[in-house]
């Protein structure tokens, strides 16, 4: 679960399949961040520098959680902008406007199916508690949170919100990016082979003993079983979003926690979709968006494999020769 302070662990949607046995040189470490279980492996790097890199990746994927966050007591600029007063323009880092514009640029592409101005339709569905609500909110309650699509302004350098129901979330880019922030610094280390996989979300760099790295995507309806395996190498990131992360079920019928920014409930087009994209950043943010549905066109950057709600598979994520 991304940015709850609560602590449940995601379940993995992309598996890490390490056929070779591990190496000496290749060190495996995980931490509890974003809510999630970010497991790293350094591959053919000495192990000393192999520690320092990752225990700096994940100070940084830390502080980028803390950043962002919009659970928990932790003062951030995301906060204070959400309730700030409306139409008067505030100051975000520049990290968080930045992140903004890339979130609002997918906005934009994908027709307002992804939307990073949810958060008070989030809080109201109340995925991220623990224990998880057992029944949805009212109808007028779900209308009365619908954010306006344009409701963020950028004036001269400064942000502001243009109605009360428009609070920013994160939690459908930000792990993507703290995922790239986190490979920046394993690359400033020297370390050419590593992958980071933040609770099956993950970016891979280089190769694994010098063969590509395997990569298995999880069925959405049948746990333990692999939909497709894929061999990757370079700089590939990697991200699914699927409805079996966090639900609940009520009178026989499921509620997950990716709502269609149109009519505030969960989106029920498909299962899961898995988005190869240039970063991750972008990888996390087009497979919340192609999850709620798809544009007319979709960047030529942006592969993916979705699994319809009727169990329909589209895969088109094998880079075409
Ligand atoms: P992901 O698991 O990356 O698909 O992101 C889901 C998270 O993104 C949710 O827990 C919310 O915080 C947020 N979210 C839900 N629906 C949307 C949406 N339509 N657009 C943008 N963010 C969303
Ligand atoms: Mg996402």
């Amino acid at each position: 679960m991304f940015f709850s302070m609560l602590g449940r662990i995601c379940a993995t949607y992309i598996l890490l399949l390490l056929t070779a046995c591990s190496s000496p040189k290749e060190l495996h470490d995980s931490r509890f961040i974003m809510g999630t279980l970010v497991e790293f492996t350094v591959s053919d790097t000495d192990r000393t520098i192999a520690e320092q890199a990752i225990a700096e990746a994940a100070n940084e994927m830390q502080r980028i959680e803390d950043s962002f966050t919009i659970y928990g007591d932790h003062p951030n600029s995301v906060k204070l902008f959400n309730i700030s007063a409306v139409d008067h323009p505030v100051s975000l880092p520049d990290e968080v406007s930045k992140l903004l514009e890339t979130a609002l640029a997918v906005q934009q592409q994908s027709g307002n199916r992804f939307n990073p101005a949810l958060a008070r339709l989030n809080l109201l569905w109340g995925f991220s508690l623990d224990p998880p609500p057992n029944a949805p909110p009212s109808d007028l309650a779900i209308r009365t949170a619908i954010p306006p699509s344009e409701c963020i302004k950028h004036i001269a350098k400064q942000w502001a919100r243009s109605d009360r129901r428009c609070q920013l979330d994160f939690g459908g880019i930000a792990k993507g990016y703290a995922i790239d922030r986190g490979i920046d610094i394993l690359k400033k280390h020297g370390i050419a082979n590593a992958i980071i996989n933040a609770g099956g979300d993950m970016r891979l760099i280089g190769q694994h003993h010098q063969q590509p790295w395997k990569i298995g995507i999880r069925h959405p309806r049948k746990a333990g079983s692999v939909l497709s395996s894929l061999s990757l190498q370079g700089d590939v990131s990697i991200v699914t979003s699927g409805d079996y992360e966090r639900f609940f079920i009520y009178q026989g019928k499921q509620y997950h926690h990716i709502l269609d920014p149109k009519n505030g409930y969960p989106a029920r087009k498909n299962q899961s979709i898995t988005v190869i994209a240039p970063s991750a950043m972008l990888a996390d943010a087009w497979s919340t968006a192609l999850f709620v549905g798809s544009p007319a066109t979709v960047p030529s950057a942006i592969r993916f494999l979705s699994v319809s709600s009727s169990g329909h598979i589209v895969d088109n994520l094998r880079i075409k020769k």
